[in-house]
């Protein structure tokens, strides 16, 4: 019989709107979803190398195997970013570093990143501002791996608009909404997002070997 403690799944990001969301779509998942910060796991400068792949799926494999070497638990991570057909599909696995360093720090990373990304679409027009959100969970523990993946597509605003969300939700206006998803309500983008559609695919894996494996253990 398992105990009445759900076993844990660390949940390998610094972002703790990242957590959040992962937190809010497997809230119904009987284990505990813990960050690195739970787990006082130190953030280290190794870390900012753990992304050098040219694919959010290994970037998130990559990720999700440092943390489970270093926790020993099983591990789901995520990657994703922001794909502009007027920009050939980028900034894509470069979105988080997307705008130049001195911009950053004088906006802040994601304000930098929103205005670099608006100046690079300036003169682009209405029917040609689509992009989507791409997001890879991986998943690992002492055994296998498995990288999922999910899209959600939408178009480039021309302005900020919004309080919600995090990243470039205020310029993410996803396909069958006038708002973006820094104005539409948290539900919304819990149903369409990229991130649920991964998180989703992520379910059967969690539950196949962390849950069931405890309570048959
Ligand atoms: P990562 O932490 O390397 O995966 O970088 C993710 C990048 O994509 C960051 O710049 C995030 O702000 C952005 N991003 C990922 N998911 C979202 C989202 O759901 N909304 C807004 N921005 C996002």
């Amino acid at each position: 019989m398992g105990g009445l403690n759900p076993p844990p799944v660390l949940v390998a990001t610094r972002s703790a709107h990242k957590l959040r969301e992962i937190r809010g779509l497997l809230a119904d998942l009987p284990v505990r979803l813990l960050g690195p910060a739970d787990l006082g796991l130190p953030e280290k400068e190794e870390e900012g190398d753990l992304e050098p792949f040219d694919t959010f799926a290994r970037n998130a494999l990559s990720k999700a195997k440092y943390f489970h070497r270093r926790s020993g638990l099983p591990v789901l991570a995520d990657d994703s970013g922001l794909c502009v057909d007027a920009l050939g599909g980028g900034p894509g696995v470069r979105t988080r570093r997307f705008a130049p360093p001195d911009r950053v720090a004088r906006w802040g990373r994601d304000e930098a990143n929103n205005r670099w990304l608006l100046e690079r679409l300036a003169g682009v027009g209405d029917g040609a501002r689509g992009a989507h959100y791409r997001c890879a969970v991986a998943l690992t523990d002492d055994l296998r791996h498995e990288v999922v993946e999910g899209i959600v597509r939408g178009r480039i605003a021309r302005r900020p608009r919004g309080k919600g969300g995090f990243g470039y939700d205020p310029l993410f206006v996803p396909d069958g909404h006038d708002r973006t998803y820094a104005e539409l309500p948290q539900a919304v983008k819990a149903a369409t997002s990229h991130r649920s559609a991964a998180v989703l695919r992520a379910r059967d894996w969690i539950e196949t070997h962390v849950v069931r494996t405890r309570t048959d253990g």
